[in-house]
């Protein structure tokens, strides 16, 4: 099995305190069955703590302190659990976030997700098109008959021509004879939505798909679309559905540009951080947004 990334993905590392928006905060932290059951046999002085620290319900996780904060997050931003038992006792979650995964015909691809502020920050300066093979191990690939390669790299081919930006999202919506939705029903739905913070559902209320991405923000909106063309269209298991993917990832990056145009952005970080943080990690809104 051959593991891919795009070769920013090296650059990532988790800055931990000198995180502004960090995951430990506002989400709840699923435990894993192996790391729930290395939790209740662990001998440590710090281990009666973390088995208090649990929730035992259908999922068990951790119960969150005030302000939803992680109950092992500490008020410097470092990691409890991390000082006392190391790395090595993170669940799953924790171990992973915020890398996901897919599978290809070509084997499994690794990437980070745009809602961890140093991960997008990563994304938005890095090489799209370049793809590093991280481990090649003897298990079985899975035998997957659709291969998104030549249509994911078509697509990249476009986005990264050396025409205008506003002209090569026509050119990209015309090779893949993609129709944004109406704008109403695009407003309708955003509306619609459910969203950690009301305030973005306002900021997302500004939605029309002819705003122009202001000019210094469109190296990284490119970005920001080759991230999401990434993670959204390659698990797809034929054209149709590749062109659906696009047609979200292209509504998302119209999305984006109609927010920046009402913030006064120089850059898309933070916009493109609310965004995934409200869009992309709600399985719900990504969905809904994705049969529109
Ligand atoms: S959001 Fe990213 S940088 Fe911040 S604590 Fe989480 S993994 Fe680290």
């Amino acid at each position: 099995m051959k593991l891919y990334a795009p070769s920013y993905y090296k650059d990532f590392k988790c800055i931990a305190d000198k995180c502004k928006h960090s995951c430990c905060v506002g989400w709840e932290i699923d435990i894993d069955s192996d790391t729930l059951q290395a939790y209740q046999t662990i001998s440590h002085p710090y281990a009666e703590t973390v088995r208090n620290s649990i929730d035992d319900g259908e999922t068990p996780h951790f119960r969150l302190f005030g302000d939803d904060r992680c109950p092992h997050l500490r008020g410097d931003g470092l990691c409890e659990l991390i000082l006392q038992l190391g790395e090595d006792s993170l669940c799953e979650i924790c171990r992973e976030h915020p890398r996901f995964y897919h599978e290809t015909a070509r084997g499994m691809e690794v990437g980070i997700g745009m809602s961890c502020e140093e991960a997008c920050r990563v994304i938005l300066g890095g090489d799209y098109r370049s793809f590093v093979l991280l481990e090649d191990t003897p298990a079985m690939q899975e035998d997957i008959p659709f291969d998104i390669h030549p249509l994911r790299e078509r697509a990249y081919e476009i986005l990264s021509s050396p025409c205008p930006y506003a002209k090569r999202l026509h050119a990209l919506a015309a090779a893949f004879d993609i129709t944004l939705a109406p704008d109403e029903q695009v407003r309708t739905v955003l509306a619609s939505l459910e969203y950690l913070d009301c305030a973005h559902k306002e900021l997302f209320a500004c939605y029309a798909s002819d705003s122009v991405m202001p000019a210094a923000c469109e190296r990284e909106a490119e970005r920001v679309l080759a991230y999401l063309i990434f993670r959204h269209c390659s698990p797809s298991w034929d054209e149709t559905d590749f062109r659906i993917a696009l047609r979200f990832c292209m509504t998302c990056e119209r999305l984006l540009a109609s927010a920046a145009q009402t913030t006064d952005a120089s850059t898309l970080c933070s916009l493109a951080r609310i965004f995934s943080e409200e869009i992309e990690y709600s399985e719900d809104n990504t969905q809904t947004l994705m049969e529109l």
